[in-house]
């Protein structure tokens, strides 16, 4: 049987840079599994349904809650945002490593339900930077983007509910911080077992 691939969970304030680690880390590292989450929010120019989010209306999203479809959602601001718990359980079972970019009550959540995670906290340099980067995006109104803020100080108080932290100043500097956080956790010790068959030419371990 094979032993399951680690939940990795990339969490922190809206306008951190979350996505934008998420993308470089997986074109470095596309064996690991990314979970599409679906949201009620429209979607931004640009983002396709089934690729950055599964758009669903309100309804739609409320019938998938009530068939126990997510493996957590939580209301984000003024929409839902939830992850199908199908895909990231399969891919889990064929011992992929699967990468979560969530808010931070949805780590939270995940993290009653799955301890064993791997739950890293992406921090802005400074609040101004992270204003500008919410600003620069460009998508969000004045009054959004100083809730934003708000809640970012609100968020930072669960810090230490996480393992890791990545201070997401220099773009390239977060994304090799993240891949190596992932790759120590990857080389665990107890995440492989001794082959002992004799073979002088064959690996001496193997994954679980
Ligand atoms: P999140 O997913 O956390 O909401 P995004 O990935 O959408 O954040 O990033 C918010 C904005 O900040 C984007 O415009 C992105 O290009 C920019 N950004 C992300 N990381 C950096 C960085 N290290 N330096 C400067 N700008 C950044
Ligand atoms: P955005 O609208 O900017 O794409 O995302 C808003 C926030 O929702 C971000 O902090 C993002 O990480 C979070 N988010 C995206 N998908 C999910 C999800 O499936 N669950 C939860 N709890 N948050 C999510």
């Amino acid at each position: 049987m094979t032993a399951p691939g680690l939940l990795i969970v990339i969490s922190g304030p809206s306008g951190t840079g979350k996505g934008t680690i998420c993308q470089s880390l997986l074109k470095r590292r596309p064996d690991i599994f990314l979970s599409v989450s679906a949201t009620t929010r429209s979607p931004r120019a640009g983002e396709i349904d089934g690729v950055h989010y599964h758009f669903r209306d309100r309804e739609t999203f409320e019938e998938m809650i009530a068939r126990d479809e997510f493996f957590e959602w939580a209301q984000v601001y003024d929409n839902y945002y939830g992850t199908p718990k199908g895909p990231v359980n399969t891919a889990l079972a064929e011992g992929k490593d699967v990468l979560l970019e969530i808010d931070v009550q949805g780590a939270l959540k995940i993290k009653k339900k799955a301890p064993d995670g791997i739950y890293i906290f992406v921090v802005p340099p400074s609040l101004d930077a992270l204003r500008a980067r919410i600003t620069g995006r460009g998508t969000d109104s004045v009054e959004v983007i100083n809730k934003r803020m708000n809640k970012a100080m609100e968020e930072l108080a669960y810090l230490h509910e996480y393992d890791y932290i990545v201070i997401n100043d220099i773009l390239e500097e977060a994304v090799h911080r993240a891949e190596s956080i992932i790759m120590a956790e990857q080389s665990r010790t107890g995440r492989f077992r001794i082959i002992n068959d004799g073979r002088s030419d064959r690996p001496l371990v193997a994954a679980r």
